[in-house]
């Protein structure tokens, strides 16, 4: 199944597909925090309103998390080079352990809609194109062969980042929270959809030239261990979305780096979730 939000006359709907082109808006639920909570739907209900894909104002599948997006650093390998080519002491040394960090979102912008610039405050814009995974139920001291009871389903998350302001600050958490640095779309794949774990072409292009072109399946610390670490000191609650890192390709590895300017359309794609396209302003 396929899950949206859609803004219809003036409302948020929670809807669902199974191809993709036709949604059906599911009005039992709240919004689609309160769709997630209760595990989804297994059939379309028949009463359902009918809207083409084509004519939906699609917002992002969740626009308000109720919690901090949690954030997997440098988790592919060609990523962890050429963030340690940029500022090896911001992104650079050894690892052990995986990075986890949050970025704040009151509102996380869908298809369509604009990243803002900053300009004066942010001076080196990024994108990242991640795999989100969203936990379906409180997940707590989750054993590794029950990982995937806990997975409700996919999405795609441009984690935008602001380098200036992640180097200047030491700790990440403002240059990646600023409002409008977390869209997400175009809809939440359930995780039946896919084996586990998902190993899913995943590209970025910036004005139609690709920059990133990776797999998910080249995870360094892989879905099964991620929910398995976090859940063994924090409550995981339903709802809460996970992204899971970003492949080579981004602005700051690039010789010289090369950030995003006003104007630039940035499209992420994960094979099976679709394209979240989105533009800076
Ligand atoms: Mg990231």
């Amino acid at each position: 199944m396929r899950y949206y939000t859609i803004l219809l006359n003036g409302e948020e709907k929670a809807a669902a597909s199974r191809d993709g082109k036709d949604l059906f808006v599911l009005d039992a639920f709240a919004d689609m925090n309160a769709l997630i909570a209760s595990g989804g739907i297994r059939e379309i209900p028949k009463d359902a309103q009918k809207v083409s894909v084509s004519d939906a104002q699609l917002l992002s599948p969740i626009p308000r998390p109720l919690q901090d997006v949690l954030c997997l650093g440098i988790n592919y390998t060609a990523h962890a080079e050429e963030a340690e080519r940029f500022s090896r002491e911001s992104f650079g040394g050894e690892r052990p352990y995986p990075i986890f960090f949050a970025k704040r979102v009151c509102y996380s912008q869908g298809n369509n809609a604009p990243i803002p610039a900053y300009t004066g405050l942010v001076d080196s814009l990024d994108y990242e194109c991640e795999l989100g995974v969203i936990i379906g139920k409180d997940a707590k001291n989750v054993k590794r062969e029950n990982v995937t009871d806990y997975i409700f389903g996919y999405t795609i998350v441009n984690d935008v980042s602001a380098r200036n302001l992640q180097t200047r600050h030491k700790q990440w958490y403002f240059g990646k929270s600023l409002d409008g640095f977390t869209p997400m779309g175009p809809c939440i794949v359930s995780a039946d959809e896919f084996a586990f774990p998902p190993k899913q072409k995943i590209r970025c292009r910036i004005n139609g030239e690709v920059r990133q072109n990776s797999s998910t399946g080249n995870l360094i610390t892989g879905i099964a261990d991620i929910i398995t670490m976090l859940s063994e000191g924090m409550m995981l609650k339903a709802g809460t979305v996970i992204a899971t890192g970003t492949p080579a390709g981004v602005g700051m590895g690039m010789t010289p780096p090369t950030f995003l300017k006003p104007g630039d359309v940035v499209e992420c794609e994960i094979e099976g979730i679709g394209t979240l396209r989105n533009y800076v302003e």
